[in-house]
This record gives C-alpha cells, structure tokens and sequence, in this order.
C-alpha cells in the first residue's frame, strides 16, 4: 500500500539516468514519471523510445539552469520526489572545457535546489518530499595502494573540473538539508557500467573499438584502479535510498570489485574473444596501445558501502564477470544504438584527447 509519488527525473536520457526511468517505470508503474533532460551529446531520447506514449510518463527537453521552466513544471507536475541526475559526467571533457561543468553542475543543481525549496514551502513542507542528489565517488580524490576505501566520512579532495563541480554541488544539496530543513540526500557512487552507455567511457570504448579493430588506448601504465558497478545495481541503491534513506545523510555505493584498468582492458578482450562472432584482429588484446597518462589522473578509487548494507540492505546482485557479459552482449546486441554515436563531434574529441591513435 505504498502512496504513488510524482518524480521528476533530470538527466534521464543519459546513461545512469534512463537506467533509473526503466527500473522506475517497471517496478512503480502507478507513479507519475516527468524526465527534464537538455539532450547534450551524452542525452539520447531513444533510450527512453518503449515508453514515449505512456499515460504515467512524459518527456520535456529542457535545461536544468532554467529556473522559469523548473517552476512551472514542479507546480503544474505536483512534483513530490526529484532524482537528480543531469550532469556533465566526463572528467576528459571537463579537462578540455570546464565551463559547462560549473554551468550544469554547479549552477544547474543550485537552480533545481532553489526551485524545489519554494516548490515544498508553497506545499507547507511535505515530510514526504525527498530530493536525492546522485554524485561520484571522484569528490573524495585518490587514494594510495594502501588506504582504506572512501567512507561517507572522508574528507573531500577533488582533483578534476569535473569532481570539484560535483563536490560543489554536493556541498549545497548538504547545506539547503541543514539550513532549510529541505530533505535532500546524497548518493556517491563508484564507476558504473552497463547498457545505455556513452562510447566515450572506458568499458563502452573498448568494446566498440575492439569490433572496429581499433587501437584500445590506456592511459599511463594502466594501473589505475577503478571500482566498478553495474548500473542495475546502482539504480537499486537509489529506489532503496530514496524509499528508506534519511535526509541529511550521505550513502556511499560501490561494488566492491576493484580492478586495474589494464586488468579490466584484458578482462573485456578475453570475453569480446568469446563472444563477438566475427573480430578484425584476434586475440583482441594486440590492440592494447599505451597514451600519455590523463592530467591529474587519480590513481585508486574505492568505495566502502557498509553503510548502504548495513542501514538499507542493500548489496549488488552482479558481480564483476556476470555484468561485464550482460554489458557486452548489450552493446554486440545494439550496434544500432552506439553506431551512430560515433560523429564527426564525437572523433574530434577523441583525437584531443587520445591524439593520433
Ligand atoms: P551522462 O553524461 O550519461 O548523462 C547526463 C545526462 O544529463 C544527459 O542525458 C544530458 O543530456 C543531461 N544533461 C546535461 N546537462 C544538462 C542540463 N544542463 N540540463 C538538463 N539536462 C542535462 O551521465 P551519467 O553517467 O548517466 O551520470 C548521471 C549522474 O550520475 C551524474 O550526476 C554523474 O555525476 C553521476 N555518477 C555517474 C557515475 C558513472 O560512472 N557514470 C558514477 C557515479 C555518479
């Protein structure tokens, strides 16, 4: 007998976020689901094609920034519930142009609080309302072989344009709990992966190159260490923080599957051996090419999620191997998806950052 809320999801025609639309449609079907999404090159509206038309769901193009349109869709909406997940996401972009991270990520996540606030004083304060401001992992910067993984408790340290914009965003939905009572949340998550995602990022970049028989460029020595989820789960992590976490709090999410990134890179071309029908060039892994390392490149991320077990119950359901073949037959399944992907925009910016290779 749960009462139906009415959620605004931002950023759900990107990866993570329509993820979370799909779980969300499928597992609260009588719920009112409003997507505000500015369609940036990482926004992708077919990702939400099989549910355009439903009676529960609606699609509004629009920027997180405009505070005109948040209003009036808040109110009109009746928006109990916001997901906050528009973002720019990709740290190599945020090093080539940090502009639009402060924009969207500072900017934009300030508008939506701001906006939400007045939204929850005109409805004198719901004790129901929530908004969860989903962030990364990255806000608390790079941890030596030896440290224990980041706890909600770590300082923060950012190192990127990227995780700066984020830590600064963080720090206000943290503030508008404190001084206004508004009962935000946040999450930090560690990588995800799965389907929906941009070839842009490590795991999706692999793959598509690995069937164009492309050179799979890894950063310095390969032995940064990320720790990986599938997107599933952390879509999970969220409905269960968003239904039973307390506002104020902070959950760190992570899949507890540390890996090096070149150990990841031979993991995905073992399997794209195994399961791709046809490849230009076998075994997968000549194609290994080492590029100048990132600028700032963290070199160990880690997440410590006792506390999500602990309080919530919440644990993955995949591991590392079981998600990485989901992901992959995703991507040999979908080639129409990520084809068309790969523009004129999207190779300029992989030559800047990658340079000839
Ligand atoms: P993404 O880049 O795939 O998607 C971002 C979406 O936001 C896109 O659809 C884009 O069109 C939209 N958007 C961008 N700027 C906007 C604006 N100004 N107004 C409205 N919409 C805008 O990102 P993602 O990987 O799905 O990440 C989603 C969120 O999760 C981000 O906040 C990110 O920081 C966080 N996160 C991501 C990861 C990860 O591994 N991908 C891990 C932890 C946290």
């Amino acid at each position: 007998s749960r009462k139906p809320r009415r959620i605004l999801i931002t950023g759900g025609a990107g990866f993570i976020g329509s993820n979370f639309v799909h779980h969300w449609c499928t597992n609260y079907e009588g719920d009112r689901v409003v997507v505000l999404d500015a369609l940036t090159y990482a926004g992708n509206r077919q990702n939400l094609a099989s549910l355009e038309g439903k009676a529960n769901f609606r699609f509004v193009r629009g920027n997180i920034c405009d505070r005109a349109l948040i209003d009036s869709l808040l109110r009109e909406e009746k928006i109990d519930t916001v997901a906050h997940l528009a973002a720019e996401s990709h740290v190599d972009r945020s090093i080539l142009g940090p502009d639009a991270f402060i924009q969207t990520n500072v900017v934009g996540t300030f508008t939506l609080l701001e906006s939400f606030r007045h939204h929850w004083i005109e409805e004198k304060q719901p004790a129901t309302y929530r908004f969860l401001h989903v962030s990364t992992d990255e806000v608390y910067g790079s941890l030596e072989p030896d440290d224990p993984p980041f706890r909600e408790t770590t300082p923060y340290a950012p190192n990127s344009p990227y995780s700066a914009s984020k830590a600064g965003s963080d720090h206000l939905a943290r503030a508008y709990y404190h001084t206004y009572g508004l009962p935000t949340i946040i999450t930090n998550c560690s990588n995800n992966y799965g389907p929906y995602h941009f070839p842009e990022k490590l795991i999706p970049l692999m793959c598509i190159n690995i069937l164009l028989g492309k050179p799979l460029p890894v950063y310095g020595d390969g032995q940064n260490i990320r720790d990986w989820l599938y997107v599933g789960d952390h879509c999970r992590a969220l409905d269960t923080v968003l239904h039973r976490g307390r506002p104020g709090e902070t959950y760190n999410i992570g899949g507890n599957n540390e890996v090096k990134n070149i150990d990841l890179v031979y993991r995905l071309c073992e399997l794209m051996d195994e399961l791709a029908p046809e490849l230009p060039m076998r075994p997968s892994r000549q194609l290994i090419t080492f590029v100048k390392d990132r600028p700032g490149h963290d070199r160990r991320y880690a997440i410590d999620a006792t506390k999500m077990r602990q309080e919530l119950g919440w644990t993955p359901q995949e591991t590392l191997s079981s998600g990485l073949r989901k992901t992959i037959e995703w991507y040999l399944n979908n080639r129409n998806w990520w084809q068309p992907l790969l523009s004129q925009e999207y190779q300029t910016y992989y030559q800047k950052v990658y340079g000839q290779v």
